[in-house]
This record gives C-alpha cells, sequence and structure tokens, in this order.
C-alpha cells in the first residue's frame, strides 16, 4: 500500500557518501531529491518520512558535499543530494560536487526518479535549468515539486505554474505533472508519498 513506505519508524538514515566506490548496491528502488540551498528540501524530506530531524539543514558545513542515503522500508532508498547554487562556494567543491553528481546520475541503474525541488516564490531560475539538463543527459526521469507553496497567493499561483510548465516543456527527462507542496502546512505531502510507492 502507498502508505506502508511511509509508516513512522520506516526511513533511518543509512550513509553520506562522498565518493563512488561509498555508494549501497543498487538493490532497492532509488528516488533523489535536488534543489538549490535553502529551497526547504530538508524541511520536505523531514515531512515525507515524518521524522523532524532526519534530514539536517543541508547548509550544515562538511555535510554539503555528501550524497546522503536514507532507507525508506525495506524496499526504497531516498537520496538526498547535496544543495546547489551557494554563491560563495568555492570552485574546487563546486567542482568537485559536480564529478560526483554527474558519475551518480549516469551510472545509478536503480535511480527511477529525480525531484527537483523549486521554491514557488522563485520559480525555476538558470541553476534549476542546469541541474535539469544534466538529468535529461543522463536519461533520468525528473519531477518538479514546488516548495513553500503557503508563501505564494492564490492569484501567483498560475503565473507560477505557467511559468514552470514552460521551462519543463524544455527538458526531454522532465515528468510533466508539478507537485506543489508545502512542508509547514503538509500540503501536497500525502501526494508526493503516493506518487513514490506507486511508481512504475
Ligand atoms: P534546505 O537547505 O533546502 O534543506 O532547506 P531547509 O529545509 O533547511 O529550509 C530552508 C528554510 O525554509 C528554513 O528556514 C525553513 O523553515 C523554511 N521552509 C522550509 N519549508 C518551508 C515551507 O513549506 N514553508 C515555509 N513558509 N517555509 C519553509
Amino acid at each position: 500500500a502507498a502508505h506502508r513506505l511511509f509508516a513512522s519508524g520506516g526511513a533511518d538514515f543509512l550513509k553520506g557518501v562522498v565518493a563512488m566506490d561509498g555508494l549501497p548496491p543498487a538493490d532497492r528502488v532509488e528516488i533523489c531529491f535536488a534543489g538549490r540551498s535553502n529551497v526547504g528540501k530538508s524541511s520536505l524530506i523531514n515531512a515525507l518520512t515524518g521524522r523532524k530531524g532526519l534530514a539536517r539543514a543541508s547548509n550544515t558545513p562538511g555535510r554539503t558535499q555528501e550524497i546522503n542515503f536514507f532507507t525508506l522500508g525495506d524496499s526504497h532508498y531516498l537520496v538526498d543530494l547535496p544543495g546547489y547554487g551557494f554563491a560563495n562556494a568555492p570552485v574546487a567543491v563546486v567542482e568537485r560536487w559536480q564529478a560526483l553528481l554527474k558519475t551518480y546520475l549516469a551510472g545509478r541503474a536503480s535511480l527511477r526518479r529525480a525531484f527537483v525541488l523549486i521554491d514557488a516564490r522563485h520559480g525555476i531560475k538558470p541553476v534549476d535549468d542546469e541541474i535539469m539538463t544534466l538529468l535529461d543527459r543522463s536519461a533520468v526521469t525528473f519531477q518538479a515539486v514546488l516548495t513553500k507553496a503557503d508563501k505564494i497567493k492564490a492569484k501567483d499561483r498560475d503565473a507560477l505554474l505557467a511559468q514552470v510548465r514552460g521551462r519543463l516543456a524544455k527538458h526531454p527527462a522532465a515528468f510533466p505533472e508539478i507537485v506543489l507542496t508545502s512542508a509547514e502546512k503538509n500540503e501536497g505531502i500525502n501526494t508526493l508519498r503516493a506518487l513514490i510507492a506507486t511508481l512504475p
């Protein structure tokens, strides 16, 4: 059933990976979450899994370059990719994580879908477009998840969705359905859970 995967206590931190040889075996259905720093990725992962402290704020120094693996039940891995778009990250750091990310995305056979988190207040930024292009090239189907939906006014929703839809149309690996979420108001969380649990 869709929600057994997200039953309380069903998610756990497994490990932080800094190099390809640290990856766990590709023996589970895998989904990953990507997004700009501060997009609300930790909050969303915590809301999804029902565990408040599970994903830490990704801007903690030292954790920013890790690919963090969580187990979801005994059949799935939930993968927290490092937040991107740090304004003042050293070039060497950015290059190192981009290389790891590229290798991971291109070579992970069990990776079923990526969720690209977009701040509902900002829409798709150039740096989000870059990640989407990388996903296209890696042939990883991805889906846009808008975060902090509670921060936008109802009258601005249509324009936001139109902007996102227009950008997604340029990406062959994009799945057309957009998920609107608020970790704060628990909006869209069950939709996302059901989507993950029923991935083909
Ligand atoms: P991360 O860096 O992507 O992991 O982002 P965090 O989850 O740490 O969230 C960044 C900031 O956005 C924090 O101040 C959160 O409280 C806030 N935030 C996250 N999700 C929501 C949401 O759904 N609604 C609102 N209003 N704020 C949120």
